[in-house]
């Protein structure tokens, strides 16, 4: 360890202050992002400026200690996934990330260094996608730390992807794959005991560092195929179930056609198949993918699979919506598959 490292480690933000903190660690975190003109930041508000052809987007999501991460949780990735996630929810409306704000409460004994390292999480995925800090808040607090970040991206006016808007006879798709982060969560309480090497690293980065889609959910946006999305963070089952509620809609996922990682391949091979309850709550309803799950006309899947390979993002369609409002079932070859629990909620 270096010696600067040391001594930032035994330093506490109480010995630094609020303002120097801010300056130091928070303040670097604004960019250039090509926006014009720039905003104002450093005031009492930000000032951005919305182009009169967009419509402004504004999502918010709060990461606490003790129920998001642990106090051992490695600030660096926190700090990256605490943006990550709220990029995903743009992604998902088929809009543009462009600025976010960072409200941050800490008790004061936590160590400069902690913070210095999220701030870099946050720095290193502000670069990757092109988004800037535009202002924040930070407080003491004598609970536990919490961090929220406020995103804010644009999209054409009218343009924006609702939750509503599926139909029945639609089909349903997913980027990407699903069930990694479920997996990489349970390998790491030690639930799964099953993996090893690659695999290990592969779902839990997966887990760590989600891949938000938005150059996919752009181009999905802008050729307009998408009638209805939402990113899957509560869980496949749970999310589709979102989807259905606000369109008005039923919905049937075909089990095996669901895009599986190599690697969650083998766990769930391994396990005795996707059907196995224990791994079917994790792969149905373990959440976290951060992939999108949308609805598109049939006469679009041509399309559909052109922008996949332009964006260089798999898209797979795992089944249809229905007329049987408000149901949502899993079908594996036909039959119906019973899961445990939909997905996550906190109450
Ligand atoms: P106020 O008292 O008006 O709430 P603050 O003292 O909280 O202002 O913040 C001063 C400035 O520092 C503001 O422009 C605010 O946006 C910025 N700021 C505070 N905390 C953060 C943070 N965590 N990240 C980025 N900017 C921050
Ligand atoms: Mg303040």
């Amino acid at each position: 360890m270096s010696k600067e490292v040391a001594n930032d480690t035994i330093k506490t933000i109480s010995m630094v202050g609020e303002f120097n903190l801010i300056r130091e660690l928070f303040m670097p975190l604004q960019r250039q992002t090509g926006s014009s003109p720039d905003p104002v930041n450093g005031d009492d508000a930000a000032v951005v400026t919305v182009p009169r052809t967009q419509q402004l987007l504004v999502t918010t999501d709060t990461l606490v200690e003790g129920v998001h991460f642990q106090s051992d949780t490695d600030p660096y990735l926190l700090g990256q996934k605490a943006l990550r996630v709220n990029l995903s929810d743009i992604a998902a409306m088929g809009g543009n990330p462009r600025w976010y704000q960072l409200s941050i409460s800490m008790p004061p004994s936590v160590s400069y260094h902690w913070v210095s390292e999220v701030a870099r999480g946050l720095k290193e995925a502000g670069e990757t996608f092109n988004v800037s800090l535009v202002g924040g808040d930070t407080v003491s607090t004598r609970g536990c730390i919490s961090l929220t970040i406020t995103m804010l991206g644009l999209v054409g006016q009218g343009r924006a992807v609702l939750r509503k808007g599926a139909m029945a006879g639609d089909k349903l798709y997913v980027s990407g794959t699903v069930g990694d982060a479920a997996l990489g969560w349970s390998q790491r309480r030690g639930v799964l005991q099953v993996l090893e090497g690659e695999d290990i690293s592969h779902l839990q980065r997966r887990l760590d560092l989600p891949e938000p889609r938005i150059a996919l959910g752009l181009a999905l946006q802008d050729a307009a195929l998408m009638r209805a999305a939402i990113d899957i963070s509560d869980g496949l089952v749970a999310d589709l179930e979102h989807i259905a509620q606000a369109s008005g809609v039923g919905a049937v996922i075909h089990a095996e056609k669901l895009p599986l990682s190599p690697a969650a391949q083998r766990v769930v091979h391994r396990l005795g198949g996707v059907t196995v309850s224990e791994i079917g709550k994790l792969v149905f309803c373990g959440g976290e993918d951060y992939e999108l799950l949308f609805a598109a006309a049939p006469a679009c899947h041509e399309q559909i699979m052109e922008i996949s390979q332009q964006v260089g993002v798999p898209i797979t369609e795992i089944g249809e919506f229905t007329a049987e409002v408000g149901q949502v079932a899993v079908l594996y070859q036909g039959q119906t598959v019973r899961l445990k629990r939909a997905g996550w909620t906190h109450f």
